[in-house]
């Protein structure tokens, strides 16, 4: 079984010292990793920057921007079985670059931005015999939404969380199949929900489990 996880939040640059980002800690992807990890899975981890080492044991590939994200994911993705997308992901990139650093004009300026690339949505494109878990972090009509991404993204099961899981230690998530059905609930520290979340994605159903363990 060889996993891949994205983690972290991604950085767009307005210019070469200013960035548009958000405040994810990263914890939940490393958290995964590390439970991949101990589970014996060979494990790839794409990660934004964060302040958290890599997790020891796993292939780990450093990114900055969406594009670089996207780039690093479809190439490693199909020398995986499935990815858990847990990465915080820019939505919006300023529409150039300014080489330098922009000068203040002494007054209000507009920033025009184009859409980021869905990373999770390529992969869901080209999933072929692979598994795909996105999470959504959602505030409105949460499960509602979430059921959107999931069919958009063309998810096996997506994980929904709430705001207050942004940088925090602790989470708790729904899981949800792609017949729209909560498969779980768990609470706790990030890291046991991540133990959780791999050791039932080990387990039966069949059909999980022959996807899953070699
Ligand atoms: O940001 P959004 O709520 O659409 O994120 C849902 C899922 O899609 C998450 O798993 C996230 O990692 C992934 N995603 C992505 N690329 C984006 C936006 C989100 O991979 N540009």
């Amino acid at each position: 079984m060889r996993l891949l996880i994205t983690a972290g939040p991604t950085r767009e640059y307005l210019d070469d010292v200013r960035y548009l980002s958000n405040a994810s800690s990263g914890r939940m992807g490393y958290a995964v990793a590390e439970a991949a990890v101990a589970a014996g899975w060979s494990t790839v981890l794409v990660s934004g920057p964060v302040d958290l080492p890599p997790p020891a044991g796993c292939e780990f590939h450093a990114v900055t921007t969406t594009q670089e994200m996207r780039d690093a994911c479809l190439r490693l993705f199909p020398g995986c079985d499935g990815v858990v997308a847990t990465a915080a992901v820019c939505d919006y990139k300023p529409r150039e670059r300014i080489a330098g650093k922009l000068s203040k004009t002494g007054g209000p300026i507009t920033l025009e931005m184009n859409k980021t690339d869905d990373v999770l949505a390529e992969l869901g494109a080209h999933k072929e015999h692979r598994f795909v878990m996105g999470f959504a972090l959602e505030a409105q009509n949460p499960r509602e939404n979430a059921l959107q991404k999931l069919r958009r993204k063309q998810c096996d099961w997506i994980v929904l969380n709430g705001p207050s899981a942004i940088g925090a230690e602790t989470n708790s998530v729904e899981l949800i199949g792609a017949d729209e059905q909560t498969v779980a609930h768990w609470s706790g520290p990030k890291t046991d929900v991540a133990r959780r979340l791999i050791h039932w994605l080990s387990q039966s159903p069949a059909q999980r489990a022959a996807k899953l363990v070699e």
